[in-house]
């Protein structure tokens, strides 16, 4: 079983390099930004409810986003292992995770943090498009879709609304004030591994299985 997270500011690439890894080691991706704009698309009382929030690059309470993991992570799938991607992302998301791990007996191995200059994070957010069938990702210049409008197998692209700049200027800032103090909580337990994510795509991924061991 290998119970992983992997942190990092918006648009460090975390959404894409948690795919690749999740393919490496054989486990599923557990993201609540996923979730939440699954649970938006469906048009669902809990979509309603954090529709403005995300549109304006907050935060979710604590409370839905526990709860969504609580449940994602008792799922079969979820049994060999999963990579967490977007929570924790407060100090009481890593407890509650905690509690919830262990009355499972079970504990997160590694902490992966992406590190990214805020400079080529605008960058990169702005230059993101998503599939809206496949939720894939893309890049203009650094992962190019087949054209700049659609996907693979045509599906139309989409910019997310939460990808403006100024809204990734807010949603920095939210990171920098409530999800980088995990950073000293979990290297305060020996589980943060500090992985560059400047580079190609293919770089970043052999860095990150090098972190964990699994290259
Ligand atoms: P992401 O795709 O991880 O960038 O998440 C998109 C948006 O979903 C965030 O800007 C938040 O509004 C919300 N969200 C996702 N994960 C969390 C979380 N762990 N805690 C609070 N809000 C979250």
């Amino acid at each position: 079983m290998i119970d992983l997270v992997f942190m990092g500011p918006p648009g460090a690439g975390k959404g894409t390099q948690a795919q690749r890894l999740c393919a490496k080691v054989g486990v599923p991706q557990v993201s609540t930004g996923d979730m939440l704009r699954a649970e938006r698309k469906a048009g669902t009382e809990l979509g309603l409810k954090v529709d403005q929030i995300m549109r304006e690059g907050g935060l979710v309470s604590d409370d839905i986003v526990i709860s969504l993991v609580d449940k994602r992570i008792r799922e079969n799938d979820a049994q060999k292992g999963f990579v967490l991607d977007g929570f924790p992302r407060t100090v009481p998301q890593a407890e509650s995770l905690d509690r919830i791990l262990q009355k499972a007996g079970r504990a997160i191995q590694h902490v992966v943090l992406l590190e990214v200059p805020d400079a080529l994070i605008v960058e990169r957010i702005t230059g993101r498009r998503m599939g809206e069938t496949t939720g894939r990702i893309y890049h203009i210049k650094y992962d190019p879709p087949p054209s700049p409008d659609r996907g693979e197998g045509g599906e139309q692209l989409l910019i997310r609304p939460d990808d403006q700049e100024e809204v990734v200027r807010r949603r920095l800032a939210e990171y920098a004030a409530l999800t980088a103090p995990l950073v000293a909580f979990y290297g305060n337990r020996g589980l943060l591994r500090r992985v560059d994510g400047v580079g190609s795509l293919d770089q970043v991924s052999e860095s990150i299985f090098r972190s964990i061991g699994v290259a």
